[in-house]
């Protein structure tokens, strides 16, 4: 009995393996980890010139908190923080023989503080927020695209640990960072 349920979650993880390869990344796949403090996930895809990064982390893994900002100051630091992620360079560096720039950065607004209608709203939603920053850059060399170093640990002190998903014409696969392992090495 229970080696045939073992063998029935084996196929499920198998079948959904398969699914997450034939959608390429899908989105709803890493929004079904859980919400974890100091914890994010990092996606990487590269078709062509065109270098696809997503990064997910818990609200708190940057400013210690999550709720929505009080008073001016942590408006201030949240407002900061929106600005800091734009640049990926805040986070991690690309090998500069890859010659990559940043064509358009996209960081989510979880307290949607420039919107007071719907700043209520969000209020009411969690306790617990996530932050998602999408990246498009451009490299020009992208088959030097064999490494990337995460210094984003020396900045957020609260950050543990990236577990990272690449997806290269060289190949796919898996990685976890942390403050003690910040190389990525590419196939
Ligand atoms: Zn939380």
């Amino acid at each position: 009995m229970q080696r045939g349920l073992g063998m029935i979650r084996q196929s499920g993880l198998i079948l959904a393996y398969a699914v997450s390869i034939l959608l390429g990344f899908n989105p709803a796949f890493t929004q079904a980890k859980p919400h974890e403090h100091g914890v994010a996930q990092l996606e990487i895809s590269l078709s062509g010139n065109e270098l696809q990064l997503r990064f997910v982390s818990a609200l708190d893994s940057f400013l210690g908190w999550e709720r929505a900002p009080r008073n001016d100051q942590e408006k201030m630091l949240y407002r900061q923080l929106r600005q800091d992620l734009a640049q990926f360079t805040s986070l991690l560096s690309l090998p500069a023989q890859a010659v990559c720039s940043l064509q358009q950065a996209q960081v989510s607004d979880p307290h949607q503080l420039e919107n007071k209608a719907t700043q209520a709203m969000a209020k009411q939603e969690s306790e617990h927020q996530d932050v998602v920053v999408e990246w498009s850059i451009r490299c020009e060399q992208p088959s030097q695209l064999k490494r990337a170093s995460f210094q984003g640990f020396d900045r957020y002190k609260r950050l543990r640990r990236i577990d990272v998903q690449y997806n290269l014409p060289s190949g796919m696969g898996k990685a976890r960072l942390t403050s003690r392992q910040r190389e990525l090495q590419l196939p």
